[in-house]
């Protein structure tokens, strides 16, 4: 016996956090025991027990470290986990989430699909050719020139530094300089550094 997968990915502010919030609330209204987990490295909203869409949903949620955290914290009663974050989680959440699913537990994650550099994130591959259904979510590109946002759909998550497109070869923590993530459409979407691979798109 073997439970569902459902899997949420898309650009940050596509609305991923929300999506999971309803499908939990949904799954509730079943009848469903939920536990919601979250990596300690999310701390967007400071060091609460809690997800948090950006519209403002509150659900409590456990902060975890490693992926197998997930099983020593697991209620007796529980049959449907949340994830959210799951592009943070180290590679052994792979094959937690096939022991949550072999225990008849259902498993819902949001995760984005891609890192700055518009490659692969974590396990997001292996965990989205592992799900049953996939909720794919866009956001809007809010690149402007003259005023004038672009309003395309998003697919990518741009980091900047200062305001500017972030290196390809940026470390991830930047010592006194102003960090920011936007969302943007692949033509808007830029890498300076960045070599040729097969994640590489012509704008
Ligand atoms: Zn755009």
């Amino acid at each position: 016996m073997t439970e569902r997968l459902t899997a949420i990915s898309g650009s940050m502010f596509s609305g991923k956090t929300e999506e999971l919030i309803r499908l939990i609330g949904r799954s509730e209204y079943a009848g469903k025991n939920t536990q919601i987990f979250k990596p300690v490295i999310d701390d967007r909203w400071g060091k609460t027990k809690s997800i948090k869409s950006h519209s403002g949903t509150e659900h409590e949620a456990i902060p975890i470290s490693a992926s197998k955290d997930i099983l020593d914290n697991l209620d007796p009663d529980t049959n449907l986990v949340a994830i959210d974050e799951i592009q943070f989680f180290d590679e052994d959440i792979v094959p937690v989430i096939r022991e949550l699913l072999d225990r008849n537990i259902e498993v819902i994650f949001a995760g984005l699909p891609t890192d700055f550099r518009g490659e692969p994130f974590g396990q997001m591959p292996i965990l989205l050719c592992l799900a049953d259904e996939t909720v794919s979510l866009t956001a809007i590109c809010t690149y402007s020139e003259n005023g004038e946002i672009c309003g395309k759909p998003a697919t990518k998550t741009q980091r900047l530094i200062n305001g500017e497109p972030a290196n390809y070869d940026d470390p991830i923590i930047l010592i006194g300089a102003e960090e920011s993530y936007a969302a943007r459409c692949p033509n808007h979407f830029v890498v300076p550094g960045k070599p040729e691979n097969i994640f590489s798109r012509k704008s």
